[in-house]
């Protein structure tokens, strides 16, 4: 069933006397436990069409429905609400809290969601241990390698059970080796049944994914299943 529905979605930026058309009316349908990688040039339109799947932005026409709730149409405060609920966000950057350890990393959004304590750790150790940190909760993010980063801010994007995971070239700070673990971890997240959205400039990283989606000039220009998937298909 479709968890993103975007229907001639457009963005246009007005700079000045300018107008800049980021996005052209792009339709997309993605449905529950997708794996998708959004590709294209730079200016492309990428990290808007990421802003607006993320309700950190709203269209200029055009409508969005995440998990059946019309985006399109929200408030600030509802768009806030929206994004804790069902959003994990996943950066290049891994923007962790340095002072505070993995543990409190991890479930610092369910402080936010008003979960308590108790429950708040035994999930946040839960979603560590998935992905594969389960020695490393009291280590502060300096202590952990690059890769362990970028799985402990994979692991608060998941600890909330959102409806889609948002990673905004989750890899792009990591080395090939590291890279390929944190796609693998990308993978597992998937089987077990979650929607993951990255964004990529690595034509070796999208192959990962089932399904690649192409950007130009602001418009879908390609939106195929990835060639090792439509071989064995
Ligand atoms: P990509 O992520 O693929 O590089 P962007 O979505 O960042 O592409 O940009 C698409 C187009 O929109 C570019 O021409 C860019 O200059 C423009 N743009 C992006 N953000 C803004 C903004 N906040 N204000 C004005 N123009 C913007
Ligand atoms: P790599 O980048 O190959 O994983 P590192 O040298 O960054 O290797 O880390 C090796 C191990 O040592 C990691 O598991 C990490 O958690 C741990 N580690 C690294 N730096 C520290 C530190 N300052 N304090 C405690 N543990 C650390």
């Amino acid at each position: 069933e479709p968890v993103i529905e975007i229907d001639q979605l457009t963005k246009t930026y007005i700079m000045g006397q300018t107008k800049v058309h980021a996005l052209r009316g792009v339709d997309l349908l993605i449905n529950t436990n997708e794996y998708v990688a959004l590709m294209g040039p730079s200016g492309s339109g990428k990290s808007t069409l990421m802003n607006l799947l993320g309700c950190l932005d709203t269209p200029t026409l055009g409508n969005y429905k995440l998990d059946g709730k019309d985006v399109s149409v929200m408030d600030d405060t509802e768009l806030a609400n929206i994004r804790n609920e069902k959003i994990g966000f996943v950066f290049q950057t891994f923007n962790l809290l340095p002072r505070q350890s993995t543990l409190d990393n991890v479930a610092l959004p369910l402080v936010y969601a008003g979960v308590p304590r108790k429950e708040r750790e035994a999930r946040a150790h839960e979603v560590l241990a998935s992905v594969g940190l389960g020695d490393r909760t009291d280590h502060k993010p300096n202590e952990l390698s690059g890769g362990q980063r970028q799985r402990v801010a994979i692991a608060r994007a998941l600890v909330n059970r959102p409806a889609i995971i948002l990673a905004d070239e989750p890899t792009g700070n990591l080395d090939t080796k590291t890279s390929i673990e944190i796609m693998e971890i990308f993978e597992k997240i998937q089987a077990d049944g979650n929607t993951v959205i990255i964004v990529t400039h690595e034509p070796d990283i999208a192959e990962h994914a089932h399904r690649i989606v192409r950007l130009r000039d602001g418009s879908v220009e390609t939106d195929e299943l990835n060639a090792e998937i439509r071989r064995a298909s």
